[in-house]
């Protein structure tokens, strides 16, 4: 693409503020005009990254040859083919090409299916166009548009700064250096260097902290990100802890091999063996052996379970999250909108002299305020309920609006409850109440209240304060009566009151006030000890439906779960009571709060707070130290969190959770799941499918690893004892190729099985393959071997030809490895109780694998390839009963194994 306007992209740092604006043709204010926008769209293209380059293809495609395991099979087929053994090169390529072709399908369809995932989790930007702010998707900015960012943003584009308040970003993302950058508007000259830019924020980069105004310089491509993307590719390579130790596993396994094949080769020439054959049958021997099918089914089967998640709502944005999740031992939730609907209602408003029930449900402004004996109130009569009503609704950021179907709230739903709560006492809601705000503390986590500054209908000026009761308390020495008389505060009174209401799981919030002698700026220091206390409200926020039984499953699949919240002590543990998080008699230490944490010395922190199942009053910097200490004492821990501050935690937790409605960019960047529901089963919905993913492993493990080592075992004892072959080298090719594709994949495919979450979590530091797994494939592989062996020489000594012998000892490995298959879709239980049709795609690759024996058997084209020859009755009977045997030593085995592990 061009440059949009006539200067470079990424030389506005050079240009002053009103040189950018006229550059670009935009109104610092007003932004562009919506019909400007489209055009510049229809011009420019969205505001995205592009599609992976030809090049990227190619690398995937190279990449499916790049494997110890494929080397070997091409060597095979050269020197095969310098062999003249053109039949046999012809084939071992095929299966070459086959897992080629696999694994790229694989491959690709895993990479869009991640990507499109990721473009589930859509970054939003606050876009101001006709002089309104509006929220769009970042794809559709244009050179020219005006953007505001805040903490927690990720910026949306490469942007010129025009204004900015105490504006810091984490430029990590573009230039490594991790700690956050000072923004500032000043003119730079123009040989500085991008990481030191102070007036422009980098599309990708992620606010921190501060806020500010510019003007979109560079979108999709041309800005900074998208250079890098261009230098560097696609480079989002399918890797995880298991790939890893499988690639690790696949290359000891090939020296073993090459190491057999060598010896199997010098056997034979040691034997005076025909070179050739003996070459053949070494190869044989290492084809037979190698697993082909391992590095696409582990692909396949992360991708399926990556899908499977997201349909569940849980967005993994890291690989490996899929595989830990199935280890988590303990789960950190927050409260409010994980484990609560985050909807909140009022229901009651405490003031120094009266106690009040709010009656009316949502954000519908319709109910009463009722006084202790049932009659309405109106604020009119009451100064304090006034004032009380009012500094929740002004000090305020959220509005609740009516769409023409529901009313509907936007902002924080604490705030927007208490705007409902004002309408109903039949305050004005419009126009902030006719107060004009000129200062502002925000409300924060750490800072746990909100101050603002406003000038009052009457020309008055006056502080509103709403927060935390010990927050805003500290600051009360007064307390308002019903006649606006100043009283000093009854503390205990206040806290009784709160005590009362946080048992019943309301949250609450004091609300204060207190008069500002024409002051303009709103400082911390002028609230201490000078603020009135007008009242304490208090609103409930029920426990999500499916909450409970997800805290249940979790329990049972011997996963911890603790609730983290910002929340008071009593309003925690009331809710952790209702979703069935506490116990009604738990132990001393079951609750803890910020300040007991901070008081603990560090020695004591990993068990105490293992021991702790909720935390109240937790600051995110306190979140970190929880998931050390948990981590400590050996837990895989999955931390959810939604705000810019929680992104140390979500790091350092094995899985980093975030909240994809209400989580900030720069959590979710963090994070290695995000759930777009913001639901707490949903994180138990995904543990399932982690198990799930990790079993559909094993099982595949479980069913190749005994076929690969018994075709190589059969090559192996014929040419130590010097015997005729009983399957040919061309015939392993032909079953390795053919029960990869259509039956080991398949189960990739198996559902989740019955009793997942009753079982506890995986140890990830057990090996790949446990002791009961090689015991399985010692079994497994030996009964092939003596399987195959057996009917081989039986069907010679009862007057077979070679290939008719050779045709059943191929059968047999097809239909052993077939009804082994329905084994493996339970690694404990029995293949009979688990339900023959559950997982169609194994059935269709039965019926696949079924013709395509019967063609190999009795089509006479492939009969001449492969040096087959037709059975008869007779010999499918042996082979079937030869698999019901081996079949029915297996079900002991495992039912032995069952008993053991009882
Ligand atoms: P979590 O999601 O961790 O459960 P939380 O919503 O309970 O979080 P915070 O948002 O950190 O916790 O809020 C902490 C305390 O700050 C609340 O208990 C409440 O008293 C107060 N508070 C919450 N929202 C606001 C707000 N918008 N204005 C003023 N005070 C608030």
């Amino acid at each position: 693409m061009t440059a949009p306007f006539p200067i470079a992209p990424d030389a506005h740092h050079g240009l002053s503020v009103h040189e950018v604006v006229l550059l670009l043709e935009t109104d610092p204010s007003r932004g562009l005009s919506d019909a400007v926008a489209q055009e510049r769209l229809a011009r420019f293209g969205p505001n995205t990254l592009p599609a992976p380059t030809g090049s990227a293809v190619l690398s995937t495609i190279l990449r499916q040859f790049h494997h110890p395991l494929i080397y070997v099979l091409l060597l095979a087929a050269v020197v095969t083919a310098s062999l003249h053994e053109f039949v046999d090169a012809a084939v071992i390529s095929g299966v070459v090409l086959v897992n080629a072709v696999v694994g790229f399908i694989q491959e690709t369809r895993a990479e869009a299916a991640l990507d499109s995932l990721r473009a589930m989790v859509r970054t939003e930007a606050t876009v101001v166009r006709g002089g309104h702010a509006r929220v769009l998707e970042s794809d559709a900015l244009v050179p020219g548009d005006l953007v505001m960012v805040e903490a927690g943003d990720k910026v949306p584009a490469d942007v010129r700064l025009l204004r900015e308040s105490e504006l810091r970003v984490d430029e990590s993302a573009l230039t490594g250096e991790s700690a956050p950058v000072d923004k500032c508007e000043v003119v730079l000259p123009e040989a500085t260097p991008v990481a030191d830019r102070r007036n422009m924020a980098y599309s990708g980069t992620l606010v921190t902290a501060g806020s500010g105004t510019g003007v979109v310089v560079a979108t999709g491509s041309e800005t900074e990100i998208g250079e890098i993307h261009r230098l560097v590719g696609a480079a989002d390579v399918l890797a995880t802890p298991l790939t890893a130790k499988l690639a690790w596993f696949s290359k000891v396994l090939t020296i073993a091999i090459l190491g057999l094949a060598g010896a199997t080769f010098a056997l034979g020439l040691a034997r005076r063996q025909d070179a050739v054959e003996t070459f053949t049958a070494a190869i044989a021997l290492a084809v037979g052996a190698i697993p082909e099918g391992l590095p696409a089914a582990v692909t396949i089967t992360l991708a399926i379970g990556v899908a499977r998640m997201a349909k569940r709502r849980a967005v993994v944005r890291r690989l490996p999250a899929v595989e830990t999740l199935g280890s988590t031992t303990v789960i950190c939730a927050d409260k409010t909108g994980t484990l609560t609907e985050n909807q909140m209602t009022v229901r009651r408003i405490w003031t120094p002299d009266q106690a009040v029930e709010v009656t009316g449900s949502g954000y519908v402004p319709e109910g009463d305020l009722l006084g202790a004996d049932g009659q309405r109130l109106s604020p009119d009569g009451n100064a304090a309920l006034r004032w009380a009503l009012l500094a929740g609704a002004v000090c305020n950021d959220a509005t609740v609006r009516f769409d023409g179907e529901r009313w509907t709230a936007t902002g924080d739903p604490t705030e927007a409850a208490m705007v409902v709560v004002a309408a109903k006492a039949g305050l004005a809601a419009d126009a902030d109440h006719g107060f004009r705000r000129i200062a502002q503390i925000p409300f924060s986590s750490e800072r746990q209240y909100m101050a603002t500054l406003h000038t009052t209908p009457e020309h008055r000026t006056v502080v509103l304060v709403k927060g935390a009761v010990e927050r805003v308390t500290e600051m009360c020495d007064t307390a308002m009566g019903a006649d606006g008389a100043l009283r000093p505060l009854d503390r205990r009174a206040v806290t009784a009151a709160a005590d009362c209401l946080t048992a019943e799981g309301l949250r609450v919030l004091a609300c204060g006030m207190r008069p500002a002698e024409d002051s303009a700026r709103l400082s911390e220091d002028q609230l201490a000890g000078a603020v009135t206390l007008t009242g304490l409200q208090a609103m409930l926020d029920p426990p999500r439906a499916a909450a409970s039984a997800a805290v249940a499953a979790c329990r049972s699949a011997g996963i911890a779960v603790k609730m983290i919240t910002g929340d008071h002590a009593g309003t925690a543990t009331a809710i952790a009571h209702s979703v069935g998080l506490l116990e009604a008699a738990s132990r001393e230490g079951a609750v803890l709060t910020g300040a007991d944490l901070a008081a603990l010395p560090d020695d004591d922190v990993p068990a105490t707070v293992e021991r702790a199942r909720v935390f109240a009053r937790v600051t995110p910097e306190q979140k970190l130290r929880l998931v050390q200490g948990l981590q400590f004492m050996g837990h895989v821990v999955a931390m959810t969190g939604d705000g810019v501050n929680d992104a140390p935690a979500l790091r350092q937790a094995s899985i980093g959770v975030a909240m994809g409605r209400s989580g900030t960019e720069v959590a979710k960047d963090a994070a290695d799941v995000v759930l777009t529901d913001d639901d707490f089963a949903t994180i138990e919905a995904a543990v399932e499918e982690g198990r799930g993913v990790f079993d559909n492993l094993t099982k595949f493990i479980a069913w190749t690893l005994p076929t690969n080592v018994g075709e190589g075992l059969v090559i192996l004892v014929a040419i130590g004892l010097g015997a005729v072959l009983p399957i040919l080298p061309t015939q392993i090719l032909w079953i390795n190729m053919t029960t990869a594709v259509a039956l080991g994949l398949t189960l990739a495919f198996e559902p989740k099985e019955a009793g997942i979450m009753t079982r506890p979590p995986r140890d990830p530091r057990e090996p790949l393959l446990t002791r009961s797994l090689v015991g399985r494939i010692a079994l497994v592989s030996s009964l092939l071997v003596a399987g195959s062996w057996w009917l081989f020489e039986w069907e010679l000594g009862h007057g077979a030809t070679l290939p008719e012998a050779r045709t059943a000892a191929l059968n047999v490995f097809v239909v052993v490895e077939g009804f082994y298959l329905f084994s493996c879709r339970s690694l404990t239980r029995s293949a009979w109780r688990i339900g023959l049709f559950s997982n169609t795609w194994l059935v269709v690759g039965v019926l696949v694998q079924a013709l395509a024996q019967i063609l190999v058997t009795y089509l006479p084209a492939m009969n001449s390839v492969f040096q087959t020859a037709p059975l008869d009755a007779d010999g499918w009977a042996r082979i079937f009963a030869i698999a019901l045997v081996v079949m029915s030593v297996v079900a002991v085995q495992k039912r032995l194994g069952q008993r053991k592990a009882c």
